[in-house]
């Protein structure tokens, strides 16, 4: 029979901070793919791999952190849980709640949510309110929800959530045999880079590698408070994703950073574009707005030439295209390029064979 990959709480059960009566609840996320990309390492002089994190059950990293989070509220005798979300976490949220059987209570800005993630939240049946505000409103009401109601935060400052995004780097160092030169992602409310890190260090600790990776962040430029140390009050990009002007986890973002001897920048929105068609068209890999920053700033680095010749560079991927594909779409004008009737030879004609 063939082997089913189990989910992240059993294929990682002893870094985990889950016990033998934690009830697992599991949509088998985690086991992405780790893709060699020829594109990038020409492009940078170095040898670049893919994370691939869309490839999770809905569609973004965001399950491996619920996955924990979930099981343990479960364990916990919880029976409702809420977050602020710019989609993802909505959208994966709902989906372990279904499975748990938890009532879920989705709290987003009003209007800035990319269709396919708001439809998540909707047919896993949520509660879904949409607040006048941006996310860094939605995650204080979240907050403050769960400290007077009885409904459970599964915002990342629910440690949980941290926890459980750890083995993203599990995977790669047992993929690659040991930890890359380099780490570079996108960083929006800053769990996914405290996460990593504290990943590689516990594989680092336990001996399992030989050396730790520099963490390169990249934020959108109109939301980058972590390259101005400064919040930003109307944080505004393409990439609604990592659209956060006051990062929950700031001080862990920057100590990963610094403990590294790595960087976060910003990329524009349109290096961020330009990098999400070219993984899109030259990878195979359609990924959302926001997961392309990394690739954007990678690129940027080498420009600056700031990446290490011959360095092993991991960049993840953090999310599915399908989920917006209304941005995606956007600048390529009318989506089929030629109406012909039904006839070979006109066929040929407009897909320029002839
Ligand atoms: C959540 C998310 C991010 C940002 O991750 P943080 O942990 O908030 O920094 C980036 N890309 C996608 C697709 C996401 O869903």
């Amino acid at each position: 029979m063939a082997h089913q990959w189990r989910g992240v709480v059993e294929e990682y059960r002893q870094w985990l901070p889950v016990g033998a009566a934690t009830p697992v609840v599991t949509l088998r996320e985690g086991g992405t793919p780790l893709l060699s990309s020829q594109w990038l390492s020409r492009s940078v002089g170095a040898d670049v791999w893919l994370k691939v994190e869309g490839d999770n059950p809905t569609g973004s990293f965001k399950d491996r952190g619920m996955t924990v989070a979930m099981s343990v509220a479960v364990e916990q005798g919880a029976r409702a849980c809420v977050c602020a979300s710019t989609g993802n976490t909505s959208a994966s949220m709902t989906a372990y709640a279904a499975r748990a059987g938890l009532r879920p209570v989705v709290l987003v800005p009003h209007g800035k949510i990319a269709a396919g993630k708001m439809a998540q939240a909707v047919v896993h049946g949520a509660t879904v309110v949409q607040v006048r505000g941006g996310f860094d409103d939605c995650l204080v009401i979240a907050r403050q929800l769960a400290d007077r109601y009885p409904v459970v935060l599964f915002n990342s400052v629910n440690p949980m959530r941290i926890e459980g995004q750890q083995t993203a780097a599990f995977e790669v160092v047992d993929a690659l045999g040991d930890a890359p030169d380099v780490h570079v992602l996108p960083v929006g409310n800053a769990g996914n880079i405290t996460a990593y890190w504290r990943g590689y260090a516990a594989y680092a600790d336990a001996g399992m590698t030989t050396r730790l990776p520099r963490m390169w962040g990249f934020q959108a430029a109109g939301a980058a408070p972590l390259v101005t140390g400064v919040v930003v009050s109307a944080p505004d990009t393409v990439a609604t994703a990592i659209r956060v002007g006051n990062p929950a986890s700031w001080a862990s973002a920057i100590l990963a950073r610094d403990a590294s001897h790595g960087r976060i920048d910003a990329v524009s929105d349109a290096q961020i574009l330009q990098a999400q068609h070219d993984l899109a068209t030259r990878e195979g890999v359609f990924v959302e707005p926001a997961s392309a920053s990394g690739v954007a700033g990678l690129l940027l680095a080498a420009r600056q030439g700031e990446v290490p010749e011959e360095a092993r560079v991991v960049v993840t991927l953090t999310g599915h295209g399908l989920k917006d594909t209304a941005t995606a779409l956007a600048g390529s004008g009318s989506v089929v390029d030629s109406v012909i009737d039904a006839d070979v030879h006109a066929a040929a004609d407009a897909a320029g064979l002839v």
